[in-house]
This record gives structure tokens, C-alpha cells and sequence, in this order.
């Protein structure tokens, strides 16, 4: 195998930022081959709904897909201009909005997801898929890997519901430390997810107890459970992006939002702009410099003020929140300032939000600054309710019956194939 780029290319990871990749190269005609360590695309997540967000650029993603040759209506999406927003007191407000603010997309291996989605369009373009197949960094030209360590991590309960489609967003400092839960609901299929910014012991109480949240107050919210799922998220600055002639794409490039985790988008930029380079297009890593990383260090700004606040805070965000949706008639320009930085977030970033880092060195060489898995805090160590009690025996028996896991304590490994 060769690094090389006049022949051809060897891509390490077939998820989102390699296929992205993959597809742009092979219909420029370069013999491209993709390995990845598991069974299929996408089989690290098993079936979770995520948010493909629309507020960091003001062109719509999607046009973006077509026009970087993408086909969208390969994968189901579902546009979302209204989502309900939880106050940590349990306020329920809805933000709204006349542009798609979000679409919500799953993962996984069934032919809808948007992992299936990519890998079909790799395929038609010529692109060799080797699953199921190590390789060693060194031969490959794009590591597209995905997250190596944990700054955080995520877990959901996946169930069938009559419930219509739906999307709430909760900022509560106690169901979800330091981050975020969320409900998603399309056609048929519900999602509770809670996300945990601190390292927690037995975090499948945050789940229980969120899951016994939702049922609480929203009571036509009915819950049969199919399986739970999760992930872990790796939040990383880089000093370079392109190294010893091999690019660094998506989150195996640390490039993810540090502050909610909306990392698909990312992903694919990036894969798409280190097939432009290889194809003699703009250098990879300064187009990284001047497309993503503003935002990935705005997000650190974010990131570093969130770790600092509680749910006082947060209650005092989402006001301001709706307050300034009732001025505009339109809750998106919120969101899009937050994310898309300011000189005052800029000054964040660089007084306090990169010492938050931790600088290490990669097995193979590069250096990084990681965001650390936080500890946990003394306000985490709480008793489950009776409530949460019962959704876990609930789940418990679900789960002995065939109820599948992918993710239990912060590592999906489980979906990698023991080494022959
Ligand atoms: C629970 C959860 C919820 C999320 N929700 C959202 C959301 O709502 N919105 C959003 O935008 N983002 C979300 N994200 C983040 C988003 O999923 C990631 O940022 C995105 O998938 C990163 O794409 P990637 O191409 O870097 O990695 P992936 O899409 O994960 O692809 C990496 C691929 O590399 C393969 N691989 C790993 N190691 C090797 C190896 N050694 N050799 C070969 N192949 C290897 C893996 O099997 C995988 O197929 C979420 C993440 C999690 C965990």
C-alpha cells in the first residue's frame, strides 16, 4: 500500500468523513480503497438518530452535498423547524423558526441510514470497500477513523412509539452533567438520549432517570423498548491536520463541536476538502484553518464557559433564548451567533479555552490538545428516583429477551471483531 496520491488511495475508516472522501475521489477517477476495522458502515452506532445541523453556514447543507457531487436522497432525512426547549426547571418552550434548523438523520447499517447512504454512492463511484479489515495508519493517505479517545459520551434508549415526529432539546445539569438530553421521535421510532460532559460510575442511572423524565411530562408518550445505544465523542485540536502526507479527517482530525457534539457535519467537510487537495485543489490543512477550525475554537470558547455553569445558567440561556425569538419571529439566529463566534469568544478561546486542552502525543507522532473526560462533580452522586428504578428493571427485561446494547461504559469496542 502507498501514501502516495498519484496512485491509489487508501482510506482507514469507511463512516462518514472516509466515504465522504471516497466518493469525491472516485468520481474524479482515482482508484480508491477504503478498510474499515468493523462489519459495515455504520455499525458503530446501531440505529440512533442525529441531528445533521444547519446553522454554522448560511447555505443549506444538503445544496452543499449536491454541490460537492453528494446525493442526499440517498439516506432518509427529516427537516425540523420547531423543537421543543426544556429548561432545567422544567419550563417547556418551543423555539421556532421559518428556515430548516436541523434534519434529523440515523445511523447505522439499514439501507436509510446516511452511513448506508454514503457507502451506496461510494460503490457506484468505484470506490473498493474492504470491511472487516486492518490496516496500519502508515499505508493509508486519509485516516478517517473517528474517535480514538473520550472527552464525553453519550447514551440512548431506542423504543417504538405512536407518538408523532418530535424533537425536544433539555438543558438539565442533573440528567445530562455538564451537556444536554434530548428526545427525537420519527415515524414510529423514539429516542431518549442523555449526554454526560462528566465522567460518571453507573451512568446508566442518567439514562433511567431522563427516560423517567420524559415519561413524566409528556404522559401520550407512550415507550416500548427495542434496544439501547450510545457512543463516545473525541474533541481534539491539532497542531497540523495534514502530516507526513496523510490527512486528518473528521473526529480522528478532532474536528467536532466541543460544545454539543454536532460533529456530522464535520465530518464530512473535512473528508470532502482532503479529496480537493488530493485532487490539486486547496492545501487540506489550510482550508481546514480557515473553513472549520474558527468554528471547532468557538465551540471550545462555548465549551469552557458551559463547564463553568450550572443549571442557574442554563435556565438564563434558554430566556434569553426565547426572548430573543420573540423580538426576531425566529429562534435560529440564537443558536447560529452561539456557534458562530465573536471576537469576545475568540478571546475565550485563546486566554482560557485552549489551556482547558491537554497537550498529548499521538501513537503516531502528531501532537494534540484533548479535552479531557471531566470528573464528576459532588452534585452528580444522587439516588435514583423509583421512577428510574422501574425503566431500568423495565429495560433489564427487554435487554434478557434479545434487547441489544452498542455501547456500556464509555466503549463501543464491542462492535470491532476480535483479532484472528
Ligand atoms: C451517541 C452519539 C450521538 C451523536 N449525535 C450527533 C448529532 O446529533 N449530530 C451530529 O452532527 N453529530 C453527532 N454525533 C457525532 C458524530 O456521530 C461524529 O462526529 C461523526 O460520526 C464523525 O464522523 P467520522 O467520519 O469522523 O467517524 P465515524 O462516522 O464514526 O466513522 C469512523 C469509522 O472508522 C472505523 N474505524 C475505527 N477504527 C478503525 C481502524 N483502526 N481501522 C479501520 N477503520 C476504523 C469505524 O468502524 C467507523 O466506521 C454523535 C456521536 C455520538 C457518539
Amino acid at each position: 500500500m502507498s501514501t502516495s496520491t498519484s496512485g491509489p488511495i487508501h482510506v482507514m475508516g469507511a463512516g462518514l468523513s472516509g466515504l465522504a472522501a471516497s466518493i469525491i475521489l472516485a468520481k474524479a477517477g482515482k482508484e480508491v480503497h477504503v478498510h474499515d476495522i468493523r462489519k459495515d458502515s455504520g455499525a458503530r452506532f446501531d440505529g440512533d438518530f442525529q441531528g445533521l445541523e444547519n446553522w454554522s453556514s448560511n447555505r443549506d447543507f444538503i445544496d452543499e452535498l449536491r454541490d460537492w457531487g453528494i446525493n442526499p436522497d440517498e439516506f432518509k432525512s427529516t427537516p425540523f423547524h420547531e423543537i421543543d426547549v426544556i429548561h432545567p426547571d422544567d419550563e417547556i418552550s418551543t423555539a421556532w423558526g421559518p428556515k430548516v434548523a436541523f434534519r434529523v438523520v440515523e445511523r447505522g447499517t439499514a439501507p436509510h441510514t446516511i452511513d448506508q447512504g454514503l457507502k451506496r454512492q461510494a460503490l457506484e463511484a468505484g470506490v473498493n470497500i474492504h470491511y472487516n479489515s486492518r490496516v496500519k495508519p502508515e499505508d493509508c493517505t486519509i485516516i478517517a477513523t473517528g474517535p480514538k479517545g473520550t472527552s464525553a459520551v453519550a447514551y440512548g434508549e431506542v423504543f417504538k412509539t405512536s407518538f408523532p415526529n418530535h424533537v425536544s432539546f433539555h438543558l438539565n445539569d442533573k440528567l445530562a452533567p455538564g451537556a444536554y438530553a434530548y428526545l427525537i421521535v420519527i415515524d414510529g421510532i423514539g429516542l431518549i438520549c442523555t449526554c454526560l460532559w462528566r465522567k460518571q460510575s453507573k451512568s446508566e442511572r442518567f439514562l433511567n432517570e431522563t427516560i423517567a423524565w420524559y415519561e413524566r411530562h409528556y404522559p401520550e408518550l407512550d415507550i416500548e423498548p427495542i434496544k439501547r445505544v450510545g457512543g463516545k465523542g473525541d474533541f481534539t485540536i491539532n497542531d497540523r491536520y495534514k502530516e507526513s502526507g496523510r490527512y486528518y479527517v473528521g473526529e480522528a482530525g478532532g474536528l467536532q463541536d466541543f460544545m454539543w457534539g454536532f460533529g456530522m457535519r464535520y465530518a464530512v467537510t473535512s473528508g470532502v476538502l482532503a479529496a480537493q487537495d488530493i485532487l490539486g485543489g486547496e492545501d487540506y490543512d489550510k482550508a481546514v484553518r480557515k473553513q472549520l477550525l474558527p468554528f471547532v475554537k468557538t465551540s471550545v470558547a462555548n465549551r469552557f464557559l458551559m463547564n463553568r455553569i450550572g443549571d442557574r445558567s442554563f435556565k438564563r440561556i434558554a430566556r434569553m433564548w426565547m426572548k430573543d425569538q420573540k423580538k426576531r419571529g425566529d429562534g435560529l439566529p440564537f443558536i447560529e451567533r452561539i456557534f458562530r463566534g465573536s471576537i469576545w469568544r475568540n478571546l475565550v478561546y485563546s486566554s482560557f479555552g485552549k489551556l482547558m486542552l491537554k497537550r498529548e502525543t499521538t501513537k503516531d507522532g502528531r501532537k494534540i490538545r484533548r479535552m479531557p473526560f471531566r470528573k464528576d462533580l459532588k452534585r452528580d452522586r444522587w439516588d435514583p428516583s423509583p421512577d428510574a428504578i422501574a425503566i431500568g428493571k423495565r429495560w433489564e427485561r427487554v435487554r434478557r429477551s434479545g434487547g441489544g446494547t452498542s455501547f456500556s461504559e464509555d466503549s463501543d469496542n464491542s462492535s470491532i471483531p476480535e483479532e484472528e
